[in-house]
């Protein structure tokens, strides 16, 4: 398991030592906007718990945890109004997935046709 780096960009966000913009919270879960969007809607779900990757949090999450962050990006995808016109859900992992925050993190994405998923 990779070991969690206290100074990475959304530790600090979760600290309240920089800002972000919230589009949901609660006990275990933030969502705030993307700073660099890639669409219209491009918000990122996060645990508030210390986890890198998918691996770390599917190994040490607690139940209550993993109810909370599928509840998340639901109650985004909701707020958000991608429902009916749909999204698309990414989760970057590590050097090859691109992964350049290491806090797990959901991209939501939507408000257009996103096209086909990636180009290689
Ligand atoms: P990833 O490449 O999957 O690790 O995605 C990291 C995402 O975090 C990118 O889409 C960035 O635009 C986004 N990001 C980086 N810094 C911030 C920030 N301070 N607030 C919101 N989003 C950020």
């Amino acid at each position: 398991m990779t070991p969690y780096d206290d100074s990475n960009i959304f530790a600090k966000i979760l600290r309240g030592e920089i800002p972000n913009t919230t589009v949901y919270e609660d006990d275990h879960t933030l969502a705030f906007e993307d700073i660099a969007p890639q669409a219209p809607v491009h918000v990122l779900v996060i645990p508030k718990g210390k986890y890198v990757s998918m691996i770390d949090f599917a190994e040490a999450a607690t139940e209550a945890e993993m109810a909370a962050l599928n509840r998340a990006v639901a109650h985004v995808i909701k707020i958000k109004g991608l429902s009916e016109s749909g999204h698309r859900l990414l989760v970057n992992g590590g050097s090859d997935g691109g992964q350049e925050v290491p806090h797990l993190h959901i991209h939501v994405c939507g408000g257009k046709p996103l096209g086909p998923m990636f180009t290689l």
